[in-house]
């Protein structure tokens, strides 16, 4: 019985498809910060191909230090003027924030959540994923970065969204 690698491995070689042609250029239309959900794929969410789409991906979308200084590269770098902060409905990490798991090694990614749960008596998961959205534009707009730099002085737009597992859409993240 050949291994789940075996299969994946199998099924790239299989299909040859365009939308991940060799694209010599590093050029992408922006970069998107969203969640490692396997149903969050950015590229497919958007219909774009290789190379249009700069992604950093971190379980539960928030500004950790290493996911700013990978926008630092798109921003510097790359010249991207367009970050997507892509939120998702039941979410994994926010869940487990609105939980109360806060320690130990989920406390990386579930700090800022848990922060924005504790002042619910019984937080709600999305509308905690519409803050968390929120607080994410919040810490990239005051990275001490290029980042910060450009979102601050107006030359990088920062867009906040969720995306509706339910339903395949996007929408806007409110402020809440
Ligand atoms: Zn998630």
């Amino acid at each position: 019985m050949p291994s789940t690698w075996d299969t994946l491995l199998a099924a790239h070689q299989a299909v040859s498809d365009p939308r991940r042609a060799l694209v010599p250029e590093h050029t992408p239309v922006a970069a998107i910060l969203t969640c490692s959900d396997a149903r969050v794929p950015p590229s497919v969410i958007f219909d774009q191909p290789s190379g249009s789409l700069y992604v950093v991906r971190v379980a539960g979308n928030t500004a950790t230090p290493s996911a700013i200084a990978s926008l630092d590269y798109a921003v510097s770098a790359l010249g991207i003027k367009l970050i997507i902060v892509l939120g998702h409905t039941n979410c994994g990490a926010v869940g487990a924030a609105c939980s109360g798991q806060c320690g130990g090694y989920l406390e990386a990614i579930t700090k800022q959540i848990c922060k924005l749960a504790s002042v619910h008596d019984v937080p709600n998961i999305d509308q905690i994923t519409e803050q968390n959205v929120h607080a994410t534009i919040a810490g990239l707009t005051g990275a001490v970065s290029p980042t910060g730099s450009a979102i601050r002085g107006g030359e990088v737009r920062v867009e906040g969204a969720v995306y509706d597992l339910a339903t395949d859409s996007v929408l806007p993240a409110r402020n809440l």
